[in-house]
């Protein structure tokens, strides 16, 4: 029985977890979920799995959740904030930590889970792309596993081999990253200033939470993920393409140094890669239904064109960079899409607040998790600087 906490459960990602963990009541019991406000919603998760702890990180919401489970769950003890999300990701009896917050909220709790030696299946790739070193140190010296659940990272895991360590040594000419293009990837150049947030986010593939939508909209996502696969697999941005493939069936390649290239297909569902890190090494039913081939009948591929995807471009430029480039990347990037959901900001306007952040910004390198969160707050600041310029 592997005893799992599903941090950020109620979100597209934990969804997707509590569904495959519902196939397999005889190998998964979860000890602990989490949300951020959603009570209604993680009090029914509790009622159906019965953890031992729910966690609401806004403390206002804590006793609402309590009477929610006074009947229905009466065995789950509520907390709250940052502490309680640190308590369920390092406790002893969980094996496996599924961090699945969104944004840079979820980087306290992942490190902690990481620290503790926990198994983690990461798709909070911002805690990544934020704290790299530090968290990639955490996992080695914690002595667990990491485990990517992004798609394209989980594809790359399967197409390497079983005791990679280092990409020169297991012949890995480079690695293939396949995206989407998102929902304006034929729209004309000129109309890009005028979609909306809810245009942004009707992904043709893909159905996820809002910030991450618009990122894939903006391609800022497949820059991330860029990082985030430097930090998972050792390698340094050069050895990385990432190519345009608008069916998303394929999930991304590793191209051998013999000419071979290893590529992970299946349809557009985050079920399977979620239940091949659960079940890993072995391989169980995730209720993804098979890929038609035949049906899909081909597979597209273009170069992505960055006079349309700036984002792409500074996120590139800041993986070049490294030091603290990826943190003020991140950073002025979420405040920029917040500002964009709240209609504050135009579409365009993300990346040229990214921009402005970047160049803004004094690069430094971050050796300790304060400078990390330092760099991280001033990056915020100075985006809403920008983007009160804009109001
Ligand atoms: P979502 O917005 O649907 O869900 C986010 C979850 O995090 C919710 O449970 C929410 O309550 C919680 N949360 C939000 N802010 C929080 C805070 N400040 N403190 C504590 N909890 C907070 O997002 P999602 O689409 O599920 O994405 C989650 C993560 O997974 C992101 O990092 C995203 O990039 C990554 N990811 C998502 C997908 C996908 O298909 N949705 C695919 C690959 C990677
Ligand atoms: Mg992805």
């Amino acid at each position: 029985m592997q005893i799992l906490t599903v941090l950020g459960a109620t979100g597209s990602i934990g969804i997707n977890v509590l569904d495959v963990v519902s196939r397999h009541p005889d190998r998964f019991k979860i000890f602990a979920l989490s949300c951020h406000t959603k009570v209604i919603e993680l009090a029914a998760q509790c009622e159906k799995f019965q953890p031992l702890f729910a966690v609401v990180f806004d403390r206002s919401k804590a006793n609402n959740l309590k009477k929610l489970l006074q009947e229905t769950s009466p065995g789950t003890t509520v907390l709250c904030g940052i502490e309680g999300l640190c308590f369920i990701a390092g406790e002893p009896s969980v094996d496996t930590v599924i961090a699945a917050i969104v944004g840079a909220a979820g980087l306290l709790p992942t490190l902690e889970a990481a620290k503790s030696g926990k198994k983690i299946l990461l798709a909070n790739k911002e805690s990544l792309v934020m704290a790299g070193s530090l968290f990639m140190d955490a996992v080695h010296q914690g002595g667990g596993t990491l485990l990517p659940i992004d798609s394209e990272h989980n594809a790359i895991f399967q197409c390497l081999p079983s005791d990679y360590t280092d990409a020169k040594k297991c012949g890995v000419r480079k690695i293939v990253l396949t995206a989407s293009g998102g929902p304006f990837r034929g729209l004309d150049l000129g109309s890009l200033s005028g979609v909306t947030p809810d245009q942004a986010c009707a992904h043709p593939n893909w159905k996820m939470g809002r910030k991450i939508s618009v990122d894939s909209a903006t391609m800022m996502n497949k820059g991330l993920e860029l990082i985030e696969a430097c930090w998972i697999f050792g390698v340094s941005p050069g050895q990385i393409e990432v190519i345009v493939h608008p069916q998303s069936i394929i999930h991304s390649m590793v191209e051998y140094l013999d000419g071979s290239i290893l590529a992970q297909l299946g349809n557009p569902d985050m079920r399977t890669p979620i239940a091949h890190a659960l079940a890993w090494p072995a391989r169980i039913s995730s209720g993804v239904a098979s890929l038609d081939i035949i049906r899909a009948a081909r597979l597209d591929f273009e170069a992505p064109d960055l006079e349309r995807f700036p984002c792409l471009a500074l996120a590139i430029q800041a993986a070049e960079t490294g030091a603290s480039a990826p943190i003020a990347l991140n950073a002025s990037n979420e405040v920029a899409v917040d500002a964009f959901l709240k209609k504050e900001i135009l579409f365009t306007q993300i990346s040229e607040i990214v921009a402005m952040v970047l160049s803004e910004i004094t690069i430094t390198e971050p050796s300790s998790l304060e400078a990390i969160q330092r760099c991280d707050r001033e990056s915020r600041e100075l985006a809403i600087k920008f983007i009160k310029g804009y109001l």
